[in-house]
């Protein structure tokens, strides 16, 4: 519990940097971080649950409850957003019959909303599964079709290890084509795995409404880093 309050305090500390640091940049930075939209996408929904941890928690409820906290964090930080979806639903076409009709539909129109939405960097949800349960921590992946992909990616994970898994060693890695969003993004992309459900640890954390504000907090930090450089 002391634990987890000196977290917020220095989160909040970092936040009144990052803020005071974001007063002090250049009228033209500060414009250019005005102009972007930030395009939430909490991964999976509806009928595509993600992943699924030992105790039948499914990816998607908390993708989508990170992502609605990241969303509140960008606007208190004045950073314009937008949600790929908001309920738990898979974004398909009507026309859309199977299920594997459902997540090919669902993927594009996902693709078009990052295709559609004017100045935006796309920062999808996600939480990650392996067969070896000591697997844990943050990683977050990038598209290699930009630079600012990865720089994007980068900032973001700084800020995870150093405001909250300081044990966490993982490096932010390029994506391949078994990740399509990334993969054929033109516009900054990344894909942030903020867990493993198959690590207790992990698993216990993700799903506490705190530790979820926690790490909204620090991927809206190195996203403000990332507008403001
Ligand atoms: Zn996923």
């Amino acid at each position: 519990m002391a634990a987890s309050v000196l977290l917020l305090l220095i989160c909040f500390s970092y936040f009144l940097y990052s803020f005071h640091f974001s007063l002090a940049v250049s009228s033209d930075s500060a414009d250019a971080a005005q102009d972007v939209t930030v395009l939430i996408d909490a991964g999976h929904g509806g009928v595509d649950g993600g992943a699924a941890a030992g105790d039948g928690t499914e990816e998607k409820h908390i993708n989508l409850q990170i992502a609605r906290l990241l969303e509140q964090q960008l606007g208190a930080m004045g950073i314009r957003t937008a949600m790929t979806r908001t309920s738990d639903v898979s974004i398909h076409d009507s026309s859309a019959q199977t299920i594997r009709e459902k997540k090919v539909s669902d993927i594009h129109n996902r693709m078009q909303l990052m295709e559609e939405t004017e100045n935006c960097i796309f920062v999808s949800i996600h939480q990650n599964k392996y067969s070896d349960s000591a697997l844990s921590g943050t990683q977050v992946f990038y598209s290699p079709n930009t630079t600012a992909s990865a720089q994007l990616a980068q900032t973001i994970q700084d800020s995870v290890q150093t405001l909250l898994q300081p044990e966490n060693s993982r490096e932010i890695e390029k994506s391949g084509s078994s990740i399509y969003l990334l993969y054929y993004a033109q516009k900054p992309a990344v894909l942030v795995e903020c867990g493993f459900l198959s690590n207790a640890e992990d698993l216990r954390k993700l799903k506490d409404e705190t530790y979820q504000k926690q790490l909204a907090f620090c991927i809206a930090a190195g996203i403000l880093e990332y507008l403001n450089t």
